[in-house]
């Protein structure tokens, strides 16, 4: 589904990316874990090029981002993303989010796109709140809205930059069953997250990222009860 070959990506003078090489298949969930400005963010940016990619090559369902032939608005529309913060229009109501890009991009009729993002809101638990507004919700809500305004573009695969990470804590489960749900209906998912529970029991391969590299990589179970590195087991000790 998406194939990054030597990534490289530079602010400045300053090499955020060092060479990325990875591969991720359909229905596969990838788990990237690693310190603060290591470059997990970036990476996951490049991939729908909400960055520019600096060197190197990414290639997602068979379209190379680098490509001047690609239509960058087509990848975008494949790949889902869900950040940190939830990024709602806080002055449209949750449906509307919803409905905004299947109307104005996939330009389907309101009438079928409210019918679909009903069922979506439905299949996240809020089905209840489709006429209310974003400030309305709990965080863990505000998060769910935004995961099915991701899915309202019927991606192929989605991105998720620490999801939980802006949550009180007892908020963060709903929006990781969720997240297990989308896993379990067979989505290819890309997630940057601290919940090693998480990763543990949804990912299939856990990649650890340090000063702008992948350094390690491999199932969970590996990686956390017997990684190769110092380094990845310094970390893992910080956090667990
Ligand atoms: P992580 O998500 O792992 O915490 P980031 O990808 O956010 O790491 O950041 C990696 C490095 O890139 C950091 O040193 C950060 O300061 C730098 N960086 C990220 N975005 C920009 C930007 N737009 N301009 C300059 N530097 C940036
Ligand atoms: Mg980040």
């Amino acid at each position: 589904m998406i194939q990054v070959t030597d990534l490289h990506k530079s602010f400045g003078n300053t090499d955020v990316l060092k060479g990325i090489n990875c591969g991720i298949d359909p229905s596969e969930v990838v788990c990237v874990i690693g310190p603060s400005g290591s470059g997990k963010s970036t990476f996951l940016r490049c991939l729908n090029l909400l960055e520019s990619i600096t060197a190197g090559e990414v290639v997602v369902d068979g379209r190379s981002l680098a490509d001047p032939a690609t239509d960058i608005n087509h990848v975008r529309a494949e790949v889902g993303m869900v950040f940190q913060q939830f990024n709602l229009f806080p002055h449209k109501k949750v449906i509307e989010n919803l409905m905004l890009a299947p109307v104005k991009i996939r330009k389907i009729s309101e009438k079928e796109a409210r019918e679909r993002c009903l069922t979506l809101l439905e299949k996240v638990g809020l089905a209840d709140k489709a006429d209310q507004y974003p400030q309305q919700l709990s965080g863990g809500q505000q998060q769910r809205v935004a995961i099915a305004r991701a899915l309202a573009m019927e991606p192929k695969m989605m991105l998720f930059d620490e999801p939980t990470s802006a949550l009180d804590p007892e908020l963060v489960g709903e929006v990781l069953a969720v997240m297990k749900q989308l896993a379990n209906e067979g989505m290819t998912m890309f997630v940057v997250t601290h919940e090693m529970g998480f990763a543990r029991e949804v990912g299939d391969r856990v990649l650890f990222m340090d000063d702008g590299m992948i350094v390690e990589e491999g199932i969970p179970e590996k990686i956390f009860s017997d990684p190769q590195l110092e380094r990845t087991q310094e970390f893992l000790n910080k956090i667990l």
